[in-house]
């Protein structure tokens, strides 16, 4: 046995006793009345940051602090920047509880609390992975910069303010951040006994048409016929945006879709999903979608079109016999990478102007946008992450996508031009941001190996 895995070993209990503490503080971050609650976990994860000797800072922000530590620069070693979270979700409905959320409870192994996966319990991995490296081998062989927000539940707009600058001191946040690779552990193993990298995020943008016609809502045995319906026109000019294969019809939408390659394909098929599961878990009688794609290349890595919301006309009990004057529409599409938010949207709204018929008003309303994300399965700290999740969790990991954002990412990718791995030690039904919310002690601990092996796997590179 390595002095490493003695230490683990002894620290055993610990880890776990130090995990509760955290849990049980409160820190739900959009809830005004837990701003004492969520300041004190804040200090006390900076407090176990400098019981390490890391150089550490509560930085504040418009909303709650954020808990900065770094370790020193290694000359000719990568850096690595670990982003989590110490803010949780609303714990309510509170009766759904077995045991109260913020009591760690631990059955069958688990541990249940909220926050207990999402993020406390994986993000502290790390801490602990520094630390037993720290306490059993010396100095790290990598710098490792710690970025913990207490906001990202809650929209996030301290660490935003940061990223733009807003709180530089005597460095700026680009040369503080400055990293050769983020780490994140804030997501899901792809099956109990199975660790999995993410390596892809879809990408989305989102928008809200509204249609008017005639100056008021019409009876629609008098006028009806007469002139053009907004609800009538925009069914049709939804219905225009995506053909019967699944194919999305704005000019331009594949044109910079990157392509799943024969490894990528390979790869998702040997992981044994399965349809029928899926079908039957979702009470549906077919699976559709584009054609062309399996189940999970359609969910992981194709693009799609989606209405979000929809309404019009008399929405109440009985008929009534109206000729609305308004009907609007939110829908989104799911992205992948390389499609750009910005050139779809410019495409889009030029095809629902043509499509739009004459007598009717559009208003076109833009929401929010975000490119989709990809590591090159080559990537140096691809391989890294996989041997230190082969050490760490005794398996090899698997390589999956998400259909998912996850904006920090993004904000990585354009600011600090580097890349995220996606190391996520939880599972599907650890019921985040749910009742009963869990976290795997067996995975935490092998969350721990994993990461203080990972310092090591990255410095080869
Ligand atoms: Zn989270």
């Amino acid at each position: 046995m390595s002095n490493f895995d003695e230490y683990l070993t002894k620290n055993h209990d610990r880890f776990e006793s130090d995990l509760f503490e955290w849990l049980r503080m409160p820190s739900i971050g959009t809830d005004s009345a837990y701003d004492k609650d969520v300041r004190q976990a804040a200090q006390w994860l900076a407090g176990k940051f400098s019981e390490l000797d890391l150089k550490t800072e509560l930085i504040e922000t418009c909303g709650h602090p954020l808990v900065y530590a770094e370790s020193p620069k290694i000359e000719g070693a990568p850096t690595v920047l670990v982003y989590g979270h110490y803010d949780v979700q609303p714990p309510d409905p509170y009766e759904l509880w077995e045991t109260p959320p913020f009591e760690p409870s631990v059955r069958d192994g688990n541990v249940y609390a909220r926050g207990a996966t999402d993020d406390k319990g994986q993000m502290i991995t790390h801490l602990f992975g520094v630390e037993a490296y720290l306490k059993t081998k010396g100095d790290l062989p990598v710098q490792v910069k710690f970025l913990i927000e207490g906001e990202e539940e809650s929209g996030g707009a301290g660490l935003a303010a940061f990223l733009a600058g807003e709180y530089d001191k005597d460095v700026p946040v680009k040369e503080k951040l400055a990293a050769d690779i983020a780490v994140i552990s804030d997501c899901s193993q792809y099956a109990p006994g199975q660790p999995a990298i993410t390596y892809g995020l879809k990408g989305i943008t989102y928008f809200q048409v509204n249609l008017t016609g005639p100056n008021r809502d019409l009876h629609s045995g008098s006028f009806g016929g007469t002139v053009t319906n907004p609800a009538n026109a925009l069914c049709k000019m939804l219905a225009a945006l995506i053909d019967d294969d699944g194919r999305v019809q704005i000019p331009g939408f594949y044109d910079n879709v990157n392509e799943l390659d024969q490894r990528e394909r390979e790869q998702f098929s040997s992981l044994g999903f399965s349809d029928e599961e899926y079908r039957n878990e979702l009470g549906v009688k077919e699976l559709a979608g584009e054609k062309g794609f399996t189940t999970l290349e359609r969910r992981w890595a194709r693009p799609t079109f989606d209405i979000n919301g929809l309404w019009s006309g008399y929405q109440g009990e009985g008929a009534k016999t109206v000729l609305p004057a308004k009907a609007s529409a939110k829908f989104s599409f799911r992205l992948v990478p390389d499609q750009d938010p910005h050139e779809i949207e410019a495409s889009l709204k030029k095809m629902l102007e043509e499509l739009c018929p004459p007598g009717i008003e559009m208003d076109f309303d833009p929401h929010h946008g975000a490119p989709g994300f990809v590591l090159s399965l080559d990537s140096p700290f691809m391989s890294a992450a996989a041997r230190a999740i082969e050490l760490g969790f005794g398996t090899a990991p698997v390589f999956v996508r998400s259909g998912g954002s996850i904006p920090v990412v993004n904000r990585f990718t354009e600011m600090l031009g580097i890349d995220t791995l996606l190391l996520g030690w939880g599972q599907d039904d650890d019921n985040l941001h749910s009742p009963n919310e869990k976290f795997s002690l067996e995975d935490f601990h092998r969350g721990i190996k994993s990461s203080c092996c990972l310092w090591d796997e990255i410095a080869k590179i």
